[in-house]
């Protein structure tokens, strides 16, 4: 199971807040609904019992006050969760709760474990029962097993060790909240300084809409504890770091700061690069909205072409649902995304997009393009072709649907109707991102992966997660 989330910890002095953190951590989980809209969860504890609520649906939509009320603590984490692959269940949602020794563990996880069959396997055999098929259960589990026989430190270290794959994990145990980020730093994490507390989120977003300012990331390997006072353990050290290309050019939001680079900055970068690269004679250039909005602007002071919008998005409508016949589809499309037709009338469009997957996006957006009178249209890609799935915790699709897997980029051209089409380079991308490319997961870009997946190419020359540097 793939998930794309988001987590979020807090952590008050009991004396000075002791009810807060549920109404903090509804804040942050809304400011990080981008990272998923399946379900919402929050736990938190008053210093003596662990009190959670979590259903489907948006944050917003299923915490009622009445549900925050009962939530009173100052401490605690959250989730919202959003996966497609076959995991849309209440009993999935998390944070996952499980008992051990000295009371009840309660985590968040935003990430994919590669290992998880295994481990859970492993689990199962020593008698271990799981409620859920995901895979932060089976770290929960992990931790109250070696629980039993570490203090809470060498617990996290022992876990950790076993995990393969991605995982940015809030924990709260005791009244403590933990942060951990995996050794090669897939997915963000960050902690955050509020009036008489500390925060933890996947994005420091969430930490500007709780009138917070952002301390610092959290960093690979490290596991942070917010408690009485801030604690900090190096745990895991690898020589290089995996941080998800795929964060800066479409999942997070632009006014976040993620490994110290604004992801506004680096997508103007990359709307740059374009133009540079691709130089392009056109009349306007204009955005997909919204992923296309940041890179369309750079684009534009890089050509020095007129920045228009030739697409205006309805933001009150999430999916386009299934619609049998043609031309109610058209309106479904049309319900999501319409034009402003004299931006684009008798004129020729250049169009910026983040990326393309599947390419049915592209194909709808084109059509409509050009029936509002485009003389040509074309496509600026912000990331490369997208060749190979993600296996470590971006939604994206398998390599049957992926477009950029099975076709030549002449190819997509054609399939989406473009006039022409360009994708960024790799080189481009990493340097608008500005981390070595040696630090980076490109393995959706590249098909080589910074660990080992089953049936999958791995990085040789450096097998990450096998570079342990002692602490
Ligand atoms: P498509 O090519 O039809 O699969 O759609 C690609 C578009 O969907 C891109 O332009 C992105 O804005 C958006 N997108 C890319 N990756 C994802 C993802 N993992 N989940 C949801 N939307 C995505």
């Amino acid at each position: 199971m793939k998930d794309k989330c988001g987590v979020v910890g807090v952590r008050f002095d009991a004396e000075k807040n002791r009810d807060a953190a549920a109404l903090y951590i509804y804040y942050a989980l809304q400011a990080l609904q981008h990272r998923g809209q399946e379900s919402s969860g929050i736990s938190v504890t008053n210093g003596s019992s662990v009190l959670s609520d979590k259903g489907m649906g948006l944050v917003a939509d299923y915490f009622s006050r009445e549900r925050l009320q009962k939530l009173a603590g100052y401490a605690g984490i959250g989730h919202v969760r959003y996966s497609t692959t076959g995991g849309s269940r209440l009993e999935n949602s998390q944070p996952f709760s499980v008992t051990y020794k000295n009371g009840t563990i309660s985590i968040a996880h935003n990430g994919n474990l590669v290992n998880y069959r295994e481990l859970k396997k492993e689990l199962e055999a020593q008698g271990r029962i799981f409620t859920s098929d995901s895979d932060t259960e089976v770290i929960a589990q992990m931790l109250a097993r070696e629980l039993i026989r570490n203090d809470i430190v060498e617990a996290v270290r022992e876990t950790m060790k076993r995990l393969v794959g991605s995982y940015s994990l809030v924990i709260l145990i005791g009244d403590c909240v933990i942060g951990v980020r995996d050794p090669l730093g897939f997915k963000p994490l960050c902690i955050g300084h509020v009036d008489n507390g500390y925060v933890l989120a996947s994005e420091s977003a969430a930490i500007d809409t709780l009138n917070g300012e952002l301390v610092r990331d959290v960093a690979p390997g490290e596991m942070v504890i917010l408690g009485e006072k801030i604690e900090s353990h190096r745990l895991l050290r690898c020589k290089n770091h995996a941080h998800c290309m795929f964060e800066y050019v479409y999942f997070a939001r632009p006014d976040s700061i993620m490994d110290g680079r604004l992801v506004y900055k680096v997508r103007h970068k990359i709307g740059q690069t374009l133009a540079a690269e691709c130089p392009t004679k056109a009349d306007i250039v204009s955005p997909v909205p919204d992923s296309g909005i940041t890179s369309a602007i750079g684009y534009s002071t890089g050509s020095k072409i007129p920045y228009a919008e030739a697409l205006i998005k309805n933001r009150y409508v999430n999916r386009t649902f299934i619609m049998p016949a043609q031309e109610l589809r058209e309106t479904a499309v049309r319900l999501k995304l319409n034009t402003v037709r004299s931006n684009i009338e008798g004129k020729n469009v250049i169009l910026i997009d983040d990326s393309i997957v599947r390419g049915t996006t592209s194909r709808r957006i084109i059509d409509l393009v050009r029936r509002s009178g485009a003389k040509e249209i074309h496509a600026r890609i912000g990331s490369p072709p997208i060749i190979s799935p993600c296996y470590l915790g971006i939604d994206m699709a398998t390599r049957e649907e992926l477009i950029a897997a099975h076709k030549t980029v002449k190819g997509v051209e054609f399939l989406i109707g473009a006039n022409s089409l360009y994708y960024i380079s790799l080189d481009g991308l990493v340097s608008a991102i500005g981390i070595p490319r040696e630090d980076l997961c490109t393995g959706c870009l590249t098909g080589v992966y910074p660990i080992e997946i089953p049936g999958e190419k791995c990085e040789d020359k450096q097998l990450k997660l096998n570079q342990f540097v002692p602490e």
